[in-house]
């Protein structure tokens, strides 16, 4: 069958899929304490989302990255999880991954490792226990630390992903980046995004990594690479660490010419750009055919509506956001 190519000649290689907007954490730049989260019964089954990831892979997806909400508080997750690797298996996916904060991962980094997940993403914004309590709102340090433990001796690679947030986590950078140097994990920051309503304003918290680059560029030997993943990162080494560190900057940068992903929702909306609203329907083809003729058609459509890019601006007078789902409707 042929390969997914958009109208500006960029192949679309990489399905991330959001298996639930629901999380057990309440992160600050992320959610509002007090979130309506879609009706269960809204909700692609386990079984659907795993026919829409199998249609992908038929056309040429190799890389596949499950995200939330928080992927692994989804009730059966493992059972999606061990039917996409047997496909990492096969070799007809290169990677089977996922993004998590890592709360479950001390009860499934095994079974991750066993699945065939190689990588995984662990979000982590501070590691100071009060610190972490207070912008995840509901979390607990001690419980991702743990999990990061189960996932080393798993042998699983771990990417740290650090939202760098103004006057919060701005000095514990070097902490962080020796941290990750001493655990073996690379690591990347990330910009604040506008999505969703949240009860900050985000022009408090937004800190630009051009910023913070020069400050860390001032303490540590940053050597550039040309590690690429097709994705808004730019990754250089740590020279001190051996470790690789990387800056995703949606706001200062544009990122998009060499976009090779689409974003997958929990009710079967697929999203060509984590920016733009556009979206196209993929439950009503999932539902109405046994067969995936009309899944195929959907799926055609909606590449060939590929924007070229996003138009993220935070705008200093106003609050509302640029998009109005929140990060975890399409997982980042
Ligand atoms: N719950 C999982 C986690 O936290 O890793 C997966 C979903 S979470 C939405 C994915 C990533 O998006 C996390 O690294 C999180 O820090 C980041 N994120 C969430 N909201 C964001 C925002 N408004 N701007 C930038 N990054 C955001
Ligand atoms: Fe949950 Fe991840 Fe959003 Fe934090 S960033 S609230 S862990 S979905």
């Amino acid at each position: 069958m042929s390969q997914l190519i958009d109208p500006f000649g960029r192949a679309v290689s990489y399905l991330r899929v959001s298996v639930t907007d629901r999380c057990n954490y309440r992160c600050q730049y992320c959610m509002s304490e007090n979130m309506n989260f879609l009706p269960k019964s809204d909700l692609l089954t386990l079984e659907e989302l795993d026919r829409l990831c199998n249609a992908f892979i038929r056309r040429g997806v190799d890389k596949i990255r499950l995200t939330g909400g928080e992927p692994l508080v989804r009730r059966n997750v493992m059972s999606l999880i061990r039917s996409l690797g047997e496909h990492v298996k096969t070799g007809n996916l290169k990677e089977l991954t996922l993004t998590t904060n890592g709360s479950q991962l001390a009860k499934y980094a095994h079974e991750l490792a066993d699945c065939g997940v190689k990588r995984i993403n662990v979000s982590l914004d501070s590691l100071n226990a009060e610190k972490f309590q207070s912008i995840t709102r509901w979390g607990n340090l001690e419980d991702v630390l743990d999990g990061l433990a189960q996932a080393k001796d798993a042998g699983l690679e771990v990417k740290i992903n650090t939202v760098a947030l103004k006057d919060f986590n701005e000095n514990e950078v070097d902490d962080i980046i020796s941290w990750c140097g001493d655990e073996g994990f690379d690591l990347t920051f990330i910009e604040t995004m506008p999505m969703g309503e949240i009860e900050d304003d985000r022009t408090d918290q937004y800190l630009p990594l051009s910023i913070l680059s020069d400050r860390i560029r001032s303490q540590w030997t940053l050597e550039e690479t040309p590690y690429k993943t097709g994705g808004p990162a730019n990754y250089c080494k740590v020279k001190e660490t051996g470790k690789r560190i990387g800056f995703i900057t949606p706001l200062s940068h544009n990122f998009c010419e060499s976009c090779n992903r689409v974003r997958l929702t929990c009710t079967g909306q697929l999203y060509m750009c984590l920016g733009q609203d556009d979206q196209k329907d993929l439950l009503s083809p999932l539902r109405m055919s046994e067969g995936d003729d009309l899944l195929m058609a959907a799926i055609d459509e909606a590449i060939g509506n590929k924007p070229k890019g996003h138009d993220f601006i935070i705008d200093r007078q106003g609050a509302a956001p640029a998009v109005a789902r929140h990060m975890s409707v399409t997982g980042g």
